[in-house]
């Protein structure tokens, strides 16, 4: 016999303002704010003059499965992806605003998770970031948009256009887990797979620090690497108009570290390492004459175009086929 329970409170049994009762108490504080949420807007210090803003969506279904995530990894996912954003331009993250639709039938205590998944996000990734507002709304479809700020210290940005020829690439952050946790999931393999790259795909802990840390050390350009490692960088590579060279030695030593953490061969986390996404890990070009902060690892150098050379990622100097992640299609770094 099946054992009697409450039914679980609902959306739909509570109105707009009490669901947001119960929430906003969990996210934590922005200790840029002025003016913290219950006005119609918040209001945010900008001691700089400027600050950095990006967004990032994440929809049930291309982005996210409910039998593979939790409330709480949704709310680490959606916090992480903005936050690895801000770092990747050289910013300290300062506040996020968050906009989620769900059905009425979802739990009232799933919600709640999903703001928990928030606050450990921010106050593990980068301490003093809080959540200032955002809004409920209703849909068939579980979705959830997150835009964050960030403060650039007096800085200038770091653009993925200011990659100089002679530059040291330099990589902080994990490659290939992500994909491979992904991989796992698909497979139907989840209880065989490693709880690192699960974790890396479902709840992502990115080097966020990272981004002002590369900045102060005096990158010239960096991104996140939230397509691929050689999809990125090519993006590095056209915008600054020069060719992006990775040393294969590099590579396959990561590669094997990587097959031997996850019980791979060595192949498989090659394409990992190299076409795999969403591990968010921070790609960055130096000067030759930087010593590297703690925590980056060099991966290979700037090089000019040659006469008649399009901007282009080569692997120990031959091109490279851009693939990666693509939301339309899937990671296609398998059939590369
Ligand atoms: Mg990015």
């Amino acid at each position: 016999m099946s054992e009697r329970s409450e039914p679980e409170l609902t959306l739909a049994d509570l109105g707009e303002s009490e669901i947001l009762a119960r929430i906003f108490p969990r996210l934590p504080e922005s200790s840029a704010t002025l003016v913290g949420p219950g006005d119609d807007s918040a209001v945010m210090k900008a001691p700089d003059g400027r600050f950095v803003i990006t967004t990032d969506m994440m929809i049930q279904g291309p982005d996210f499965r409910l039998e593979w995530s939790s409330g709480h990894d949704l709310g680490v996912k959606a916090a992480a992806t903005n936050l690895a954003d801000v770092a990747a331009m050289g910013a300290r993250p300062t506040g996020m605003v968050v906009s989620i639709a769900a059905p009425a039938t979802t739990s009232v205590t799933f919600m709640e998770d999903i703001a928990d998944g928030l606050r450990d996000a921010c106050l593990e990734l980068a301490p003093g970031c809080g959540v200032v507002g955002g809004d409920l709304s209703v849909s068939t479809v579980l979705t959830l948009s997150v835009t964050a700020f960030g403060d650039l210290g007096g800085r200038e940005p770091l653009l993925r256009s200011t990659a100089q020829v002679g530059d040291v690439i330099a990589v902080v952050g994990r490659l290939g887990l992500a994909g491979m946790g992904l991989a796992a999931l698909f497979a139907g393999e989840r209880a065989k797979a490693r709880a690192s790259a699960l974790q890396a795909q479902l709840a992502p802990l990115p080097p966020i620090s990272q981004g002002v840390i590369g900045a102060l050390a005096g990158a010239h350009a960096a991104m996140d690497i939230s397509d691929s490692l050689v999809m990125d960088a090519g993006r590095i590579a056209r915008a600054s108009n020069v060719v992006l060279n990775l040393d294969e030695h590099v590579i396959d030593d990561l590669s094997g570290q990587l097959a031997i953490e996850l019980g791979i061969d060595a192949a498989r986390a090659r394409q990992a390492i190299l076409f795999a996404g969403e591990d968010h890990a921070l790609l960055m070009t130096f000067p030759a004459s930087v010593t590297l902060p703690e925590g980056f690892l060099a991966i290979g150098f700037v090089d000019a175009c040659e006469e008649g050379e399009s901007p282009h990622v080569a692997l120990g100097g031959t091109s490279i086929s851009e693939n990666g992640w693509n939301p339309y299609a899937g990671w296609n770094g398998e059939t590369s």
